[in-house]
Protein backbone atom coordinates (compact mmCIF):
# COMPACT_ATOMS: atom_id res chain seq x y z
CA UNK A 1 0.00 0.00 0.00
CA UNK A 2 1.47 3.54 -0.85
CA UNK A 3 1.74 6.24 2.30
CA UNK A 4 0.57 9.01 -0.33
CA UNK A 5 -1.29 11.66 1.70
CA UNK A 6 -4.83 11.48 1.27
CA UNK A 7 -5.63 14.92 2.94
CA UNK A 8 -6.54 17.76 0.06
CA UNK A 9 -5.43 20.88 2.61
CA UNK A 10 -2.17 20.48 4.76
CA UNK A 11 -3.95 23.12 7.21
CA UNK A 12 -7.10 21.90 8.90
CA UNK A 13 -10.09 23.13 9.57
CA UNK A 14 -12.51 23.13 12.98
CA UNK A 15 -16.19 21.89 12.61
CA UNK A 16 -18.44 24.08 14.70
CA UNK A 17 -21.89 24.22 13.89
CA UNK A 18 -22.14 21.88 11.02
CA UNK A 19 -19.34 23.74 9.02
CA UNK A 20 -15.92 23.44 8.36
CA UNK A 21 -14.32 26.81 9.50
CA UNK A 22 -10.81 28.20 9.54
CA UNK A 23 -9.32 28.31 13.01
CA UNK A 24 -8.19 31.73 14.73
CA UNK A 25 -4.88 29.69 14.97
CA UNK A 26 -1.60 31.85 14.76
CA UNK A 27 0.37 29.12 15.53
CA UNK A 28 0.22 25.16 14.21
CA UNK A 29 2.16 21.68 15.27
CA UNK A 30 3.15 19.80 12.20
CA UNK A 31 1.76 16.00 11.65
CA UNK A 32 4.37 13.54 10.26
CA UNK A 33 3.83 9.96 9.21
CA UNK A 34 5.60 8.23 12.04
CA UNK A 35 7.33 5.75 9.52
CA UNK A 36 8.52 8.18 7.23
CA UNK A 37 8.84 11.70 8.60
CA UNK A 38 6.48 12.71 5.31
CA UNK A 39 4.33 15.79 6.32
CA UNK A 40 0.65 14.87 6.52
CA UNK A 41 -1.22 17.86 7.32
CA UNK A 42 -0.43 21.15 9.79
CA UNK A 43 -2.60 21.35 12.88
CA UNK A 44 -4.40 24.68 13.82
CA UNK A 45 -3.45 25.35 17.53
CA UNK A 46 -6.63 27.08 17.76
CA UNK A 47 -7.54 29.64 21.00
CA UNK A 48 -10.04 30.27 23.10
CA UNK A 49 -12.26 32.47 20.72
CA UNK A 50 -12.47 29.08 18.69
CA UNK A 51 -13.09 27.25 21.76
CA UNK A 52 -16.21 30.02 22.33
CA UNK A 53 -17.28 29.19 19.13
CA UNK A 54 -18.21 26.05 19.27
CA UNK A 55 -19.56 26.14 23.05
CA UNK A 56 -21.95 28.57 21.31
CA UNK A 57 -22.35 26.50 18.66
CA UNK A 58 -23.31 23.45 21.08
CA UNK A 59 -25.03 25.29 23.07
CA UNK A 60 -27.56 26.42 20.75
CA UNK A 61 -27.91 23.13 19.59
CA UNK A 62 -28.82 22.08 22.78
CA UNK A 63 -32.53 22.86 23.78
CA UNK A 64 -33.93 21.14 20.69
CA UNK A 65 -31.42 18.03 20.78
CA UNK A 66 -32.61 16.99 24.06
CA UNK A 67 -36.32 17.29 23.02
CA UNK A 68 -35.45 14.91 20.21
CA UNK A 69 -37.02 11.29 21.67
CA UNK A 70 -33.85 9.38 22.46
CA UNK A 71 -34.87 6.70 19.51
CA UNK A 72 -34.83 9.15 16.61
CA UNK A 73 -31.31 10.75 18.26
CA UNK A 74 -29.60 6.87 18.04
CA UNK A 75 -30.85 6.86 14.27
CA UNK A 76 -28.09 9.31 13.87
CA UNK A 77 -25.97 6.63 15.39
CA UNK A 78 -27.09 3.53 13.23
CA UNK A 79 -26.34 5.34 10.11
CA UNK A 80 -22.88 6.73 11.64
CA UNK A 81 -22.03 2.69 12.33
CA UNK A 82 -23.07 2.10 8.39
CA UNK A 83 -21.17 5.01 7.44
CA UNK A 84 -18.25 3.92 9.82
CA UNK A 85 -18.01 0.23 8.40
CA UNK A 86 -18.20 1.42 4.88
CA UNK A 87 -15.66 3.11 5.53
CA UNK A 88 -13.41 0.81 7.80
CA UNK A 89 -10.44 0.95 5.44
CA UNK A 90 -9.76 4.62 4.80
CA UNK A 91 -9.97 5.08 8.21
CA UNK A 92 -7.90 2.46 9.57
CA UNK A 93 -5.04 3.70 6.91
CA UNK A 94 -5.75 6.57 7.96
CA UNK A 95 -4.76 5.64 11.32
CA UNK A 96 -2.05 4.03 10.59
CA UNK A 97 -0.56 7.25 8.44
CA UNK A 98 -0.74 9.13 11.29
CA UNK A 99 0.10 7.44 14.13
CA UNK A 100 2.46 4.42 12.94
CA UNK A 101 0.46 1.28 14.09
CA UNK A 102 -0.20 -1.77 11.86
CA UNK A 103 -3.28 -1.71 9.22
CA UNK A 104 -4.14 -4.56 11.17
CA UNK A 105 -3.75 -2.88 14.26
CA UNK A 106 -5.49 0.06 12.71
CA UNK A 107 -8.44 -2.18 11.58
CA UNK A 108 -8.60 -3.49 15.04
CA UNK A 109 -9.00 -0.09 16.91
CA UNK A 110 -12.12 0.78 14.37
CA UNK A 111 -13.66 -2.01 15.85
CA UNK A 112 -13.16 -1.21 19.21
CA UNK A 113 -14.64 2.16 18.47
CA UNK A 114 -17.77 1.07 16.38
CA UNK A 115 -18.73 -1.43 19.44
CA UNK A 116 -18.88 1.66 21.59
CA UNK A 117 -21.74 3.25 18.69
CA UNK A 118 -23.38 -0.08 18.69
CA UNK A 119 -23.75 -0.58 22.53
CA UNK A 120 -24.75 3.56 22.55
CA UNK A 121 -27.57 2.72 20.11
CA UNK A 122 -29.64 0.92 23.04
CA UNK A 123 -29.37 4.52 25.34
CA UNK A 124 -33.96 4.65 24.88
CA UNK A 125 -33.69 1.54 27.00
CA UNK A 126 -30.13 2.49 29.45
CA UNK A 127 -31.34 5.70 30.12
CA UNK A 128 -34.75 4.75 31.48
CA UNK A 129 -34.89 5.77 35.18
CA UNK A 130 -37.20 4.41 37.53
CA UNK A 131 -40.45 4.89 39.43
CA UNK A 132 -41.98 3.31 42.91
CA UNK A 133 -45.63 4.25 43.66
CA UNK A 134 -47.21 4.73 46.81
CA UNK A 135 -44.31 5.36 49.05
CA UNK A 136 -46.68 7.00 50.98
CA UNK A 137 -50.64 6.60 49.82
CA UNK A 138 -51.17 7.98 46.90
CA UNK A 139 -47.64 9.50 45.93
CA UNK A 140 -45.58 8.29 43.76
CA UNK A 141 -41.14 8.69 43.68
CA UNK A 142 -39.79 8.66 40.58
CA UNK A 143 -35.40 8.74 39.31
CA UNK A 144 -35.45 10.12 35.76
CA UNK A 145 -31.99 11.04 34.02
CA UNK A 146 -31.73 14.24 32.00
CA UNK A 147 -28.93 15.03 29.96
CA UNK A 148 -25.85 18.42 30.91
CA UNK A 149 -25.90 20.05 28.35
CA UNK A 150 -22.88 21.10 26.51
CA UNK A 151 -19.41 18.42 27.29
CA UNK A 152 -16.65 18.08 26.21
CA UNK A 153 -13.69 15.26 25.29
CA UNK A 154 -9.92 15.50 25.05
CA UNK A 155 -8.62 12.52 23.60
CA UNK A 156 -4.58 11.25 23.20
CA UNK A 157 -2.72 10.49 20.21
CA UNK A 158 -2.46 6.27 20.47
CA UNK A 159 -6.31 5.77 19.86
CA UNK A 160 -6.70 8.40 16.77
CA UNK A 161 -10.16 7.10 16.48
CA UNK A 162 -11.26 4.81 18.76
CA UNK A 163 -10.53 7.15 22.35
CA UNK A 164 -13.35 9.14 20.66
CA UNK A 165 -15.52 7.10 20.07
CA UNK A 166 -15.64 6.21 24.09
CA UNK A 167 -17.22 9.33 24.68
CA UNK A 168 -18.93 10.64 21.64
CA UNK A 169 -21.91 8.32 21.00
CA UNK A 170 -23.19 7.74 24.64
CA UNK A 171 -22.90 11.90 25.12
CA UNK A 172 -25.44 12.80 22.22
CA UNK A 173 -26.80 9.95 22.22
CA UNK A 174 -28.17 11.04 25.63
CA UNK A 175 -29.50 14.06 24.71
CA UNK A 176 -26.27 16.25 25.34
CA UNK A 177 -24.16 18.34 22.93
CA UNK A 178 -20.35 17.27 22.10
CA UNK A 179 -16.97 18.70 21.28
CA UNK A 180 -13.92 17.11 20.71
CA UNK A 181 -10.48 18.04 20.68
CA UNK A 182 -8.47 15.66 19.35
CA UNK A 183 -4.83 14.92 19.94
CA UNK A 184 -2.78 17.63 17.52
CA UNK A 185 -0.47 14.79 16.71
CA UNK A 186 -3.52 12.61 14.98
CA UNK A 187 -5.95 14.84 13.63
CA UNK A 188 -6.63 13.09 10.56
CA UNK A 189 -8.76 10.49 11.74
CA UNK A 190 -11.61 12.32 13.33
CA UNK A 191 -11.28 14.69 10.76
CA UNK A 192 -12.64 11.96 8.05
CA UNK A 193 -15.33 10.79 10.90
CA UNK A 194 -16.75 14.27 11.03
CA UNK A 195 -16.74 14.14 7.53
CA UNK A 196 -19.00 11.05 7.73
CA UNK A 197 -20.83 12.02 11.14
CA UNK A 198 -22.35 15.35 8.55
CA UNK A 199 -23.82 12.93 6.63
CA UNK A 200 -25.27 11.40 8.80
CA UNK A 201 -27.87 14.46 8.81
CA UNK A 202 -27.00 15.27 12.42
CA UNK A 203 -28.25 19.04 13.54
CA UNK A 204 -26.09 21.31 12.95
CA UNK A 205 -23.97 21.80 16.52
CA UNK A 206 -24.64 18.75 18.03
CA UNK A 207 -21.39 17.66 17.27
CA UNK A 208 -18.00 19.91 16.88
CA UNK A 209 -14.54 19.44 16.63
CA UNK A 210 -12.08 22.10 17.55
CA UNK A 211 -8.18 21.11 16.78
CA UNK A 212 -5.56 22.49 19.09
CA UNK A 213 -3.33 21.67 21.89
CA UNK A 214 -3.04 23.02 25.43
CA UNK A 215 -4.97 26.80 24.74
CA UNK A 216 -7.75 24.42 23.77
CA UNK A 217 -8.10 22.14 26.69
CA UNK A 218 -7.73 24.90 29.54
CA UNK A 219 -10.40 27.45 27.77
CA UNK A 220 -12.64 24.09 27.90
CA UNK A 221 -11.85 23.43 31.37
CA UNK A 222 -12.19 26.96 32.07
CA UNK A 223 -15.65 27.44 30.32
CA UNK A 224 -18.76 27.87 32.12
CA UNK A 225 -20.80 26.45 29.53
CA UNK A 226 -18.87 23.23 29.02
CA UNK A 227 -20.72 20.82 31.82
CA UNK A 228 -18.48 17.80 31.74
CA UNK A 229 -15.15 16.69 30.77
CA UNK A 230 -14.04 13.52 29.52
CA UNK A 231 -9.95 13.64 29.18
CA UNK A 232 -7.68 10.37 28.38
CA UNK A 233 -3.83 10.76 28.32
CA UNK A 234 -0.46 11.07 30.83
CA UNK A 235 -0.80 11.41 33.98
CA UNK A 236 0.56 14.67 34.82
CA UNK A 237 -1.93 16.27 31.92
CA UNK A 238 -5.33 14.21 33.79
CA UNK A 239 -4.44 15.87 37.03
CA UNK A 240 -3.86 19.26 35.10
CA UNK A 241 -7.18 18.96 33.42
CA UNK A 242 -9.28 17.26 36.65
CA UNK A 243 -7.94 20.11 39.02
CA UNK A 244 -8.47 22.97 36.87
CA UNK A 245 -12.16 21.44 35.76
CA UNK A 246 -13.11 21.24 39.15
CA UNK A 247 -12.65 25.42 39.67
CA UNK A 248 -15.38 26.17 37.43
CA UNK A 249 -17.51 23.27 38.88
CA UNK A 250 -17.54 20.61 36.32
CA UNK A 251 -17.59 17.26 36.16
CA UNK A 252 -14.84 15.05 35.58
CA UNK A 253 -13.43 11.91 34.12
CA UNK A 254 -9.99 11.35 33.78
CA UNK A 255 -7.88 8.76 32.49
CA UNK A 256 -4.06 8.89 33.07
CA UNK A 257 -0.98 6.84 32.22
CA UNK A 258 -0.09 3.47 33.23
CA UNK A 259 2.62 0.83 34.51
CA UNK A 260 0.71 -2.41 33.63
CA UNK A 261 2.23 -5.69 35.14
CA UNK A 262 1.73 -9.27 34.83
CA UNK A 263 2.59 -12.37 37.12
CA UNK A 264 3.63 -15.41 35.77
CA UNK A 265 3.33 -18.31 37.72
CA UNK A 266 5.37 -21.96 37.20
CA UNK A 267 2.55 -23.77 36.71
CA UNK A 268 1.36 -20.83 33.89
CA UNK A 269 0.54 -22.42 30.13
CA UNK A 270 4.03 -20.94 29.10
CA UNK A 271 3.21 -21.12 25.33
CA UNK A 272 -0.11 -18.95 25.52
CA UNK A 273 1.76 -17.01 28.24
CA UNK A 274 4.62 -16.34 26.04
CA UNK A 275 2.60 -15.27 22.56
CA UNK A 276 -0.15 -12.89 25.19
CA UNK A 277 2.39 -11.37 26.63
CA UNK A 278 4.58 -10.76 23.25
CA UNK A 279 1.89 -9.42 21.82
CA UNK A 280 0.55 -6.97 25.07
CA UNK A 281 3.77 -5.60 24.97
CA UNK A 282 5.32 -5.21 22.03
CA UNK A 283 1.85 -4.83 20.02
CA UNK A 284 1.45 -0.98 19.22
CA UNK A 285 4.84 -0.74 19.21
CA UNK A 286 3.93 -0.75 23.25
CA UNK A 287 1.41 2.47 22.72
CA UNK A 288 -1.30 1.19 24.64
CA UNK A 289 -2.42 2.19 28.10
CA UNK A 290 -3.12 -1.68 28.68
CA UNK A 291 0.52 -2.80 27.69
CA UNK A 292 2.24 -4.86 29.72
CA UNK A 293 5.61 -3.10 31.04
CA UNK A 294 7.09 -5.52 33.15
CA UNK A 295 6.61 -9.34 33.89
CA UNK A 296 7.29 -11.16 36.93
CA UNK A 297 8.01 -14.61 37.02
CA UNK A 298 7.43 -16.79 40.26
CA UNK A 299 9.91 -19.42 41.03
CA UNK A 300 11.33 -21.74 37.87
CA UNK A 301 9.42 -19.52 35.61
CA UNK A 302 11.85 -16.82 35.27
CA UNK A 303 14.29 -18.93 33.12
CA UNK A 304 11.56 -20.75 31.01
CA UNK A 305 9.57 -17.41 30.38
CA UNK A 306 12.95 -15.19 29.86
CA UNK A 307 14.04 -17.44 27.20
CA UNK A 308 10.53 -17.85 25.32
CA UNK A 309 10.11 -14.41 25.83
CA UNK A 310 13.43 -13.58 24.13
CA UNK A 311 13.03 -15.52 21.20
CA UNK A 312 9.39 -14.14 20.61
CA UNK A 313 10.17 -10.61 20.65
CA UNK A 314 13.11 -11.03 18.48
CA UNK A 315 10.67 -12.56 15.89
CA UNK A 316 8.34 -10.07 15.29
CA UNK A 317 9.10 -8.29 12.23
CA UNK A 318 9.28 -4.36 12.48
CA UNK A 319 8.16 -1.90 9.53
CA UNK A 320 5.76 0.42 8.27
CA UNK A 321 2.51 -0.89 9.27
CA UNK A 322 1.03 -0.56 5.33
CA UNK A 323 3.53 -2.42 4.54
CA UNK A 324 1.97 -6.46 4.34
CA UNK A 325 3.63 -9.07 7.24
CA UNK A 326 4.63 -6.37 9.64
CA UNK A 327 3.82 -7.26 12.68
CA UNK A 328 4.88 -4.01 14.83
CA UNK A 329 5.28 -0.25 13.75
CA UNK A 330 7.02 2.63 14.98
CA UNK A 331 6.39 5.45 18.08
CA UNK A 332 4.90 8.20 17.59
CA UNK A 333 8.03 10.82 17.27
CA UNK A 334 11.80 11.53 17.22
CA UNK A 335 11.39 12.30 20.60
CA UNK A 336 9.38 9.89 22.00
CA UNK A 337 12.10 7.22 20.26
CA UNK A 338 14.86 9.09 22.15
CA UNK A 339 13.16 9.11 25.36
CA UNK A 340 12.82 5.24 24.99
CA UNK A 341 16.30 4.63 24.55
CA UNK A 342 17.21 6.72 27.04
CA UNK A 343 14.49 4.87 29.45
CA UNK A 344 16.50 1.71 28.40
CA UNK A 345 19.73 2.93 29.15
CA UNK A 346 18.48 4.05 32.40
CA UNK A 347 17.56 0.42 33.14
CA UNK A 348 20.90 -0.93 32.31
CA UNK A 349 22.52 1.58 34.57
CA UNK A 350 19.93 0.29 37.35
CA UNK A 351 20.98 -3.33 36.82
CA UNK A 352 19.11 -4.96 34.05
CA UNK A 353 20.52 -6.56 31.33
CA UNK A 354 18.95 -6.26 27.76
CA UNK A 355 19.07 -9.46 26.62
CA UNK A 356 16.90 -8.00 23.71
CA UNK A 357 18.03 -3.97 22.78
CA UNK A 358 16.12 -2.48 20.15
CA UNK A 359 17.93 0.71 20.56
CA UNK A 360 19.87 2.66 17.42
CA UNK A 361 17.37 0.70 14.90
CA UNK A 362 17.33 1.41 11.66
CA UNK A 363 15.13 0.16 9.15
CA UNK A 364 16.22 -0.09 5.73
CA UNK A 365 14.33 1.99 3.30
CA UNK A 366 12.58 3.82 5.63
CA UNK A 367 15.79 5.40 7.90
CA UNK A 368 14.31 8.63 9.25
CA UNK A 369 11.10 6.39 10.71
CA UNK A 370 11.00 6.46 14.54
CA UNK A 371 11.43 2.67 14.89
CA UNK A 372 12.70 0.81 17.81
CA UNK A 373 12.54 -3.13 17.60
CA UNK A 374 11.36 -4.95 20.91
CA UNK A 375 13.43 -4.65 23.93
CA UNK A 376 13.47 -7.15 27.07
CA UNK A 377 15.22 -5.71 30.23
CA UNK A 378 16.20 -8.80 32.22
CA UNK A 379 16.70 -8.42 36.01
CA UNK A 380 15.28 -5.13 36.69
CA UNK A 381 15.80 -4.34 39.99
CA UNK A 382 11.71 -3.91 42.06
CA UNK A 383 13.40 -0.85 43.58
CA UNK A 384 14.18 0.52 40.55
CA UNK A 385 12.99 3.97 39.33
CA UNK A 386 12.06 2.34 35.59
CA UNK A 387 9.89 -0.17 37.76
CA UNK A 388 7.52 3.13 38.46
CA UNK A 389 7.56 4.99 35.05
CA UNK A 390 5.94 4.63 32.40
CA UNK A 391 7.78 3.84 29.31
CA UNK A 392 5.22 3.92 26.76
CA UNK A 393 7.49 2.23 24.03
CA UNK A 394 8.59 -1.59 23.12
CA UNK A 395 10.27 -2.62 26.27
CA UNK A 396 9.01 -5.19 28.39
CA UNK A 397 11.22 -5.50 31.88
CA UNK A 398 11.60 -9.02 33.90
CA UNK A 399 11.31 -8.84 37.34
CA UNK A 400 11.60 -12.08 39.76
CA UNK A 401 9.78 -12.47 42.85
CA UNK A 402 10.15 -15.78 45.38
CA UNK A 403 6.07 -16.00 45.86
CA UNK A 404 2.59 -14.54 44.29
CA UNK A 405 2.72 -12.73 47.57
CA UNK A 406 6.04 -10.67 46.96
CA UNK A 407 4.79 -10.10 43.66
CA UNK A 408 1.61 -8.52 44.87
CA UNK A 409 3.61 -6.35 46.97
CA UNK A 410 5.51 -4.72 44.21
CA UNK A 411 2.11 -4.02 42.71
CA UNK A 412 1.11 -2.91 45.82
CA UNK A 413 3.36 0.14 45.37
CA UNK A 414 2.97 1.36 42.00
CA UNK A 415 1.61 4.37 41.65
CA UNK A 416 -0.72 3.41 38.94
CA UNK A 417 -3.69 0.75 38.89
CA UNK A 418 -4.66 0.63 35.08
CA UNK A 419 -4.08 -3.02 34.78
CA UNK A 420 -2.52 -6.36 36.04
CA UNK A 421 -2.77 -9.78 34.71
CA UNK A 422 -2.07 -13.10 36.27
CA UNK A 423 -0.87 -16.11 34.24
CA UNK A 424 -1.55 -19.38 36.08
CA UNK A 425 -3.78 -22.90 35.72
CA UNK A 426 -5.02 -22.38 39.32
CA UNK A 427 -8.36 -21.30 40.07
CA UNK A 428 -7.06 -20.71 43.17
CA UNK A 429 -4.31 -17.88 42.31
CA UNK A 430 -6.83 -16.75 40.12
CA UNK A 431 -9.14 -16.06 42.88
CA UNK A 432 -6.67 -14.48 45.13
CA UNK A 433 -5.10 -12.40 42.29
CA UNK A 434 -8.69 -11.04 40.93
CA UNK A 435 -9.48 -10.45 45.07
CA UNK A 436 -6.10 -9.17 46.08
CA UNK A 437 -4.89 -6.92 42.55
CA UNK A 438 -4.89 -3.27 43.20
CA UNK A 439 -5.64 -2.59 39.60
CA UNK A 440 -9.27 -1.85 37.68
CA UNK A 441 -8.80 -3.96 34.89
CA UNK A 442 -7.93 -7.46 35.64
CA UNK A 443 -6.81 -10.04 33.32
CA UNK A 444 -6.12 -13.87 34.38
CA UNK A 445 -4.80 -15.41 31.37
CA UNK A 446 -5.28 -12.55 29.21
CA UNK A 447 -2.71 -9.82 28.33
CA UNK A 448 -4.42 -6.80 27.02
CA UNK A 449 -7.99 -6.77 29.73
CA UNK A 450 -9.50 -3.78 27.76
CA UNK A 451 -13.06 -4.37 28.63
CA UNK A 452 -15.80 -4.39 25.98
CA UNK A 453 -17.85 -1.07 25.49
CA UNK A 454 -20.52 -2.88 27.69
CA UNK A 455 -18.72 -2.97 30.47
CA UNK A 456 -16.69 0.50 31.45
CA UNK A 457 -12.80 0.94 31.10
CA UNK A 458 -11.68 1.15 34.55
CA UNK A 459 -8.60 2.23 36.14
CA UNK A 460 -7.41 3.23 40.00
CA UNK A 461 -4.65 5.27 41.78
CA UNK A 462 -2.46 7.65 39.01
CA UNK A 463 -4.30 6.11 36.27
CA UNK A 464 -7.74 7.64 36.55
CA UNK A 465 -9.37 10.54 38.02
CA UNK A 466 -13.15 10.72 38.86
CA UNK A 467 -15.75 8.43 40.16
CA UNK A 468 -17.50 7.46 36.69
CA UNK A 469 -15.40 5.71 34.19
CA UNK A 470 -16.00 5.49 30.14
CA UNK A 471 -18.31 2.98 28.23
CA UNK A 472 -20.82 1.16 29.55
CA UNK A 473 -23.33 2.16 32.41
CA UNK A 474 -21.03 4.40 33.91
CA UNK A 475 -21.09 6.26 30.50
CA UNK A 476 -24.68 6.89 30.91
CA UNK A 477 -24.68 8.15 34.30
CA UNK A 478 -21.37 10.21 33.66
CA UNK A 479 -23.70 12.13 30.69
CA UNK A 480 -26.51 12.45 32.36
CA UNK A 481 -27.91 14.24 35.79
CA UNK A 482 -30.29 12.24 37.99
CA UNK A 483 -33.35 14.45 38.83
CA UNK A 484 -35.88 12.91 41.66
CA UNK A 485 -39.52 13.86 41.47
CA UNK A 486 -41.91 13.18 44.19
CA UNK A 487 -45.46 13.02 43.14
CA UNK A 488 -49.14 13.65 44.43
CA UNK A 489 -52.40 13.98 42.12
CA UNK A 490 -54.83 13.12 44.38
CA UNK A 491 -56.14 14.03 47.42
CA UNK A 492 -58.88 12.08 47.70
CA UNK A 493 -56.67 8.94 47.74
CA UNK A 494 -54.71 10.66 50.82
CA UNK A 495 -58.09 11.32 53.02
CA UNK A 496 -58.77 7.63 52.26
CA UNK A 497 -55.89 6.74 55.14
P1 LIG B 1 -0.84 13.70 26.57
O1 LIG B 1 -1.21 13.81 28.01
O2 LIG B 1 0.42 14.30 26.11
O3 LIG B 1 -1.99 14.39 25.66
C1 LIG B 1 -3.36 14.07 25.85
C2 LIG B 1 -4.20 15.29 25.46
O4 LIG B 1 -3.87 16.37 26.34
C3 LIG B 1 -3.92 15.77 24.04
O5 LIG B 1 -5.16 16.10 23.44
C4 LIG B 1 -3.03 16.99 24.24
O6 LIG B 1 -3.26 17.99 23.27
C5 LIG B 1 -3.42 17.50 25.62
N1 LIG B 1 -2.28 18.08 26.35
C6 LIG B 1 -0.96 17.69 26.29
N2 LIG B 1 -0.21 18.42 27.13
C7 LIG B 1 -1.06 19.30 27.74
C8 LIG B 1 -0.88 20.30 28.73
N3 LIG B 1 0.31 20.57 29.25
N4 LIG B 1 -1.97 21.02 29.13
C9 LIG B 1 -3.20 20.76 28.62
N5 LIG B 1 -3.42 19.81 27.68
C10 LIG B 1 -2.37 19.08 27.24
O7 LIG B 1 -0.94 12.15 26.19
P2 LIG B 1 -0.47 11.45 24.84
O8 LIG B 1 1.01 11.45 24.78
O9 LIG B 1 -1.25 11.98 23.69
O10 LIG B 1 -1.00 9.95 25.09
C11 LIG B 1 -0.26 8.98 25.79
C12 LIG B 1 -0.67 8.91 27.25
O11 LIG B 1 -2.06 8.64 27.34
C13 LIG B 1 0.02 7.78 27.99
O12 LIG B 1 0.40 8.24 29.25
C14 LIG B 1 -1.06 6.71 28.08
O13 LIG B 1 -0.90 5.81 29.17
C15 LIG B 1 -2.27 7.55 28.25
N6 LIG B 1 -3.47 6.83 27.89
C16 LIG B 1 -4.27 6.39 28.88
C17 LIG B 1 -5.41 5.66 28.60
C18 LIG B 1 -6.29 5.16 29.69
O14 LIG B 1 -7.32 4.60 29.38
N7 LIG B 1 -5.95 5.32 30.94
C19 LIG B 1 -5.72 5.37 27.26
C20 LIG B 1 -4.88 5.83 26.27
C21 LIG B 1 -3.74 6.56 26.58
Amino acid sequence: MSSAVTTQRPELLNHVNGAWRRSSATEFADVSNPATAELLARTPLSTSADVDAAVQAAADAFPAWRRTPPGERVQYLFKLKNLLEENLDELSRLITLENGKTFAEARAEMRRGIENLEVACGIPMMMQGHILEDVTPGVDEMQIRQPLGVVAAITPFNFPAMIAFWFLPYAIACGNTFILKPSERVPLTMRRAFELLEKTGLPKGVVNLVNGGRAVVDALCDHPQVRAISFVGSTPVAKHVYTRSAASGKRMQCQGGAKNHVIVLPDADMELATQIISDSAFGCAGQRCLAVSVAITIGEAQRIFRDSIAHAASSIRVGNGLDSGIQMGPVISKQSKQRVESLISAGVDEGAKAILDGRNTKIPGHESGNFLTPTVLDGLPSSSQLADTEIFGPVLSLVHADSIDEAMEFLRRSPYGNQASLFTTSGSAARKFRYEAPAGNIGINIGVAAPMAYFPFSGWKESFFGILHGQGRDAVEFFTESKIVVERWSRQETRKF
